[in-house]
């Protein structure tokens, strides 16, 4: 059944904001750019932080904290990263306000002005880095591998809902080590933290790559990502991972020494996932129904709704339901048992599939009479009737059978959409057609990657790292190339 939602197939960014909209994800906030993450929203993203959260701990990482705000001077040290955030900076001026001598409301105070205006934070090097100045000394104190969770404000001009917001909540790791290949290690172990969260938990296949030096991270050497296809042919950055150099150490004076003695600069890495990873869950399972979650991830993996008309009815079926749940959530099932009174089945079917849970289980009194449930599959929207005595085994299995299936069906569309092109004519018969992914050689100039944005909107998402090596000549220009890159339009 539709949930009057616009489809996919209508229009694919109606589709997705009122998907997010309708399934109690998130909403519009008073704020231009800001949202609201509602409650089954943030369920969510719970889940992928405490994942994300234990892969971290497993690495070696430990959580801290530091400023919201950053003071203009420490922002400025590193000169590229100033260059790439100052246009999205949010800044604080003054600490007061006061009633207006006219009487008009309330105005901002002149006399409270602050003497060093401060940056809300875009992201936390600068701030972090002029921490690690007073905590790193020898080599004794390295690695240092922290991460932080934290909201992050950039002041985007164009806005979606999870995808691009001004405020969003993400994690930062900052990492400071006593070598460049240890550095770079660690930033190439966290894009696979991302990429093997990414697959096995959110069920979405993703490319490993670099990006190019224009799109790269502002201060970094190489940036590490994971790109998504998402079902309307556009490409989704899904994290990042970089290797910093030692351009904040050399910026905020931070030295090590090592065990001879000498004194050196240390090496850094920063990486980060935000809540637009909850764009790219709704852009990669989602159907025309709504939401479509991938078990590990469903705040709810199960619901239970009983269907009855008399109170004895109800009884008999509550006493299956109640003991069905027991037995499911002592075996480590997220269940919920839905037996308010106050909506019908229908509007209950409705609501957990808009929501995306992954088994639903309706229990009548044919089904008591007989020893039976139903049971139905959000993925394929397929129903059955199993035995009462089964179906604890049953769920069980589905629960990694869904997740695979979800996972599958999203790496052959990803395969599908994934096309190796000889010529700028079959680039844009691709680009214009089915979208995707293209792999293509490339120049490795900046300039030609420019024209190719300006002509056609693709970007390259990234250089893999993966796949073959095999030099040709660039479909562009004809220049020699040494290995195909990655190009898509992207969010
Ligand atoms: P960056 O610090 O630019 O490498 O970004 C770190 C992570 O945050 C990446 O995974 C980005 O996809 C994500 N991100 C960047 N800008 C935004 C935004 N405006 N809204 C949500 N996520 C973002």
């Amino acid at each position: 059944m539709a949930k009057n939602l616009t489809t996919r197939e209508e229009n694919y960014s109606k589709w997705y904001n009122e998907l997010v909209i309708k399934a109690d994800l998130a909403e519009n906030s008073g704020v231009r750019g800001c949202m609201v993450i509602k409650p089954y929203g943030y369920a969510i993203w719970e889940r992928m932080q405490a994942e994300l959260d234990r892969m971290f701990k497993e690495t070696g990482h430990q959580n801290a904290y530091f400023p919201l705000f950053i003071p203009k001077s420490y922002f400025s040290k590193e000169a590229s990263h100033v260059d790439g955030f100052a246009k999205e900076c949010a800044v604080v001026t003054h600490y007061r306000l006061k009633n207006a001598e006219d009487g008009s409301g309330i105005v901002v105070d002149p006399d409270a002005k602050l003497e060093e205006e401060l940056i809300v934070r875009p992201t936390s090097e600068t701030i972090i880095w002029d921490t690690y100045r007073k905590w790193i000394q020898s080599y004794r104190d390295l690695p240092l591998l922290i991460n932080q969770w934290a909201n992050v404000v950039r002041w985007e001009m164009r806005t979606r809902l999870f995808l691009r917001t001004a405020e969003f909540l993400w994690q930062e790791g900052h990492t400071a080590h006593a070598t460049k290949d240890e550095a770079i290690a660690e930033a190439e172990q966290m894009m696979n933290v991302y990429a093997e969260f990414a697959e096995n938990y959110m069920a979405i296949p993703v490319i490993k790559g670099t990006k190019t030096e224009s799109e790269r991270f502002a201060g970094a050497l190489e940036t590490y990502c994971i790109e998504a296809l998402m079902q309307d042919g556009k490409a989704l950055q899904a994290g990042t991972s970089h290797f910093l150099g030692q351009n904040f150490a050399k910026a905020f004076d931070v030295k090590f020494a090592a065990k001879d003695g000498t004194l050196d600069y240390v090496w850094a890495t920063s990486w980060g996932v935000s809540t637009r990873l909850m764009g790219a869950l709704v852009m990669t399972h989602s159907d025309d129904n709504g939401l479509v979650l991938p078990p590990n991830l469903a705040p709810d993996q199960v619901v239970i709704v009983p269907i009855y008309r008399k109170d004895e009815e109800f009884e008999a079926v509550n006493e299956v339901a109640l003991n069905l749940m027991k037995k499911l959530r002592s075996k480590g099932i997220r269940v919920k048992y839905d037996n308010r009174d106050t909506q019908k089945p229908g509007w209950k079917f409705n609501e957990y599939e808009l929501k995306g849970v992954p088994v639903r289980i309706a229990i009548g009194p044919k089904d008591v009479e007989k020893g039976t449930v139903e049971l139905a599959r959000r993925d394929t929207l397929q129903k059955e009737f199993i035995a009462n005595d089964e179906v604890v085994e049953k769920i069980i299995s589905l629960m990694d059978e869904i997740q695979e299936n979800l996972f599958q069906k999203a790496a052959s569309f990803r395969n599908e959409h994934t096309t190796e092109v000889a010529s700028y004519e079959e680039f844009k018969a691709v680009l214009n057609g089915k979208g995707g992914f293209i792999l293509a050689h490339w120049d490795g100039t900046a300039e030609t990657e420019e024209r190719v944005k300006n002509e056609t909107k693709a970007t390259i998402r990234c250089i893999p790292l993966d796949g073959d090596d095999v030099p040709g000549t660039c479909i562009f220009t004809g220049k020699p190339s040494s290995k195909k890159v990655l190009f898509a339009k992207a969010y």
